[in-house]
């Protein structure tokens, strides 16, 4: 699969979902303090300086929603939150292994999903589209971030998004996830080929009955469309120093948007009995 989105609307975005990706040509140099002084690209993005965070919604038009919306991502996540409406199977998983097909698009790495398969929430299934990460985390807990957060991007048949968080601290080196960091692509747009002993199984990340918080947000990236559903396990995994290293020599040592005000939303926590 391509770009799987690139003819979609661009609300799809990901939070690091396909639209993200910088227009075709163009190199993204997020982290080249050159381009502080440069004037705006329309769609041109960056963790840093004058297209940073705090001007995505005067970029373009269409990433208003980053400036102007209420219900946006990531936030901070409460240490502790009473248990509501703990049902477990409300969220199911249902993964396979994943082959490695991997792109570096300037802003994340992402592996694209050539396989069936994702998360069922209250009944309603929900496909995985893409995977990547940020670091450190964009989600924080009790005002902490973690070294890394893994993004599971999920879409229904009617487009509506739901992402899964998974926290990694440091610690561990992540075999699950490790097939991700033997293939990195070096360069922006790069991708590497498919490499099917090379298949990332995320259901190794997952826990037997995971607990999560749950909250509705947004994209964390441009065009940081409202209305996703996220669902952030709230048992980290882990990532090695050495592939924290090795990630953020390759994307920069911030790849996560600030945390976003709660406004008036609540989060939920999940917990089986
Ligand atoms: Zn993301």
């Amino acid at each position: 699969m391509r770009w799987f989105a690139l003819g979609l609307l661009a609300g799809f975005a990901g939070c690091g979902a396909p639209e993200e990706k910088a227009p075709e040509g163009e190199k993204t140099q997020e982290h080249a303090p050159e381009k502080k002084h440069e004037k705006h690209e329309s769609g041109h993005w960056a963790y840093d300086g004058a297209t940073g965070p705090q001007f995505w919604g005067e970029l373009d038009k269409k990433f208003e929603t980053c400036g102007t919306g209420t219900h946006q991502t990531p936030i901070d996540l409460p240490e502790k939150v009473a248990p509501t409406g703990a049902t477990p199977g409300t969220l199911a998983f249902d993964y396979q292994p994943i082959p490695v097909a991997i792109l570096n698009n300037g802003h994340t790495v992402q592996v694209e999903n050539t396989v069936p398969g994702g998360v069922v929430i209250e009944g309603a299934r929900y496909y995985l589209v893409q995977m990547h990460m940020h670091s450190p985390s964009e989600h924080t807990i009790g005002g902490k971030n973690s070294a890394m957060e893994l993004h599971l991007v999920h879409r229904n048949a009617a487009g509506e998004l739901a992402v899964v968080g998974v926290m990694l601290n440091e610690g561990k080196e992540n075999v699950p996830l490790k097939p991700i960091w033997d293939y990195l692509p070096l360069d922006v747009s790069d991708k590497s080929e498919v490499v099917p002993e090379g298949a990332v199984d995320i259901r190794a990340l997952i826990p037997d009955n995971p607990s999560y918080y749950h909250y509705v947000g947004s994209l964390t990236t441009p065009p940081c469309s409202e209305g996703v559903r996220w669902f952030v396990l709230t048992q980290p995994s882990t990532v090695s120093k050495v592939q924290v290293e090795r990630y953020q020599s390759l994307l920069g040592d911030h790849t996560n948007r600030p945390i976003q005000p709660l406004n008036d939303r609540k989060v939920s926590i999940f917990a089986p009995k």
